[in-house]
């Protein structure tokens, strides 16, 4: 489709097909794919870019908004006292309280939302001392629940959003006095379930209710296992299980970890947990047996959310694949990430005429990875330069002779392109069988309430 002619170090002619886009089959009743196709602002709209959604930053602004209303109103109501005496005594029981709730900033705004409020700023500033001395320098809105006895703080309870925080009571003897409040977080595991849509895995996965922050963990965990411009197709089903910690409220604290990822094509199902070994920088995904999803190279070696609308090349007969083209070309926006596809020695990195920019790499058992038409090489990415599996080499473009942007990626062993996806590569290596125990019950755990009804 993109790249006809590529003079590809084997030098090897490649076929057009009749409009001069392609380079499968003439026969195959299939039109070839043209790039350009998905380059539609609306698919643009829907790429993954931020990872921080907007009903999570939303509220933040709101509760801004809601504290500093609430303290211009307390403070037109109830102009603050001048400081009393040293010693303030405590509210009679029969005394009426005054309670206020509010949202703070951090814990230094305490003391002044509370002389807002009409407490004596002698209470205030205790209970701001106080309330500092318990919370540390943690930072995020507060939520304060506060009691009043005419300008007497009563009582003060400041929390995070995860339930933690500081109680402010009167002792005994009438002395403000504080003790912390741990937080109250429950895990609560979510599924999802979705069919992939005709445009990208990235749309069909928000669309089936994946939070958008998830997406790309949730399409880069089957980078080894599937071919995600071609082993894909609309109607494919994916299951995505993720953890969050909630508060009391239900509401959640932080963000959302993927656990659980299932593909299933009509070749192939994957089922992944994500599991974090003792010892290791971070977590990985294995299969129910406890091997590792790693390969010795990644079958789709771009950010794998972010392709668009490739879905259906899986029709091309595998024998006109080979013949005919010499990789796979993965459709992408530009400035889409391209990994290393294994733990590699560059052996060129550069503009080479229809190739545009590109990238060549070798890896230890003899094999190459070739990867076309690159928008940028990353810096550092120069020949002779050892780099692992995953290491971003640079951006998806349309340079060299292209139609549109994509990657052209081939492997080559002992020099001759194949086609990816009749190699199987090494696999990764299983769970120590001291540490199985643990993945068994983290996996059945994920089974168990999986197979709860929803
Ligand atoms: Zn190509």
């Amino acid at each position: 489709m993109c790249c006809p002619g590529d003079s590809s170090p084997a030098g090897i002619e490649l076929v057009r097909d009749q409009n001069g886009t392609g380079v499968y089959d003439r026969n195959d009743p299939e039109p070839s794919f043209d790039p350009r196709s998905w380059g539609r602002p609306e698919a643009n709209a829907s790429a993954p870019v931020a990872p921080v959604s907007m009903s999570r930053r939303l509220p933040t602004g709101v509760v801004f908004a809601i504290a500093a209303a609430g303290a211009i109103m307390a403070y037109t109501a109830r102009p603050p006292q001048q400081p009393g005496p040293a010693a303030t005594p405590p509210p009679a029981p029969t005394e009426t309280i005054d309670q206020r709730t509010l949202n703070v900033p951090t814990p230094a705004s305490i003391a002044a939302s509370l002389t807002a409020l009409g407490v004596t700023s002698v209470d205030a500033a205790t209970a701001g001392t106080l309330a500092a001395a318990q919370l540390g320098d943690t930072t995020g809105p507060l939520r304060l629940e506060v009691s009043i006895a005419r300008t007497h703080l009563h009582g003060l309870t400041a929390t995070h959003a995860d339930g933690g925080g500081v109680v402010i009571e009167r002792d005994a003897k009438g002395a403000l006095a504080a003790k912390s409040l741990s937080a109250k977080l429950t895990s609560r595991l979510t599924f999802v379930r979705g069919e992939l849509d005709g445009e990208s895995f990235y749309s069909s996965a928000v669309a089936a209710g994946v939070q958008d922050v998830l997406v790309s963990a949730f399409a880069n965990a089957f980078r080894y296992d599937f071919d995600m411009q071609r082993e894909v197709s609309p109607g494919d089903v994916f299951e995505a299980g993720f953890e969050e910690r909630v508060n009391a409220d239900g509401e959640p604290v932080g963000p959302p970890t993927l656990v659980y990822a299932y593909l299933a094509t009509p070749s192939k199902t994957r089922a992944l947990y994500r599991h974090h070994l003792p010892g290791a920088s971070e977590a990985d995904w294995f299969d129910s047996s406890g091997r590792s999803s790693r390969r010795s190279l990644m079958r789709t070696p771009v950010e794998a959310a972010r392709i668009s609308s490739g879905f259906g090349m899986r029709g091309h007969p595998i024998l006109g694949f080979r013949k005919m083209h010499r990789g796979t070309d993965f459709a992408a926006p530009i400035g889409t990430p391209i990994f290393a596809a294994g733990d590699a020695t560059v052996s060129f990195a550069g503009m080479k005429g229809a190739n545009g920019n590109f990238v060549r790499l070798h890896h230890a058992n003899g094999w190459d990875t070739l990867y076309l038409h690159m928008n940028a090489i990353m810096p550092g990415i120069t020949p002779g330069t050892q780099i692992a599996q995953g290491t971003q080499i640079g951006e998806v473009g349309t340079t060299g002779r292209s139609t549109g942007p994509h990657l052209h990626y081939e492997i080559h062993i002992n020099g001759e392109p194949v086609d990816p996806l009749s190699i199987e590569t090494a696999g990764g290596r299983a769970i120590p069988a001291g540490q199985m125990a643990a993945f068994r019950t983290a996996r059945d755990a994920i089974d168990a309430r999986r197979a709860e009804p929803r």
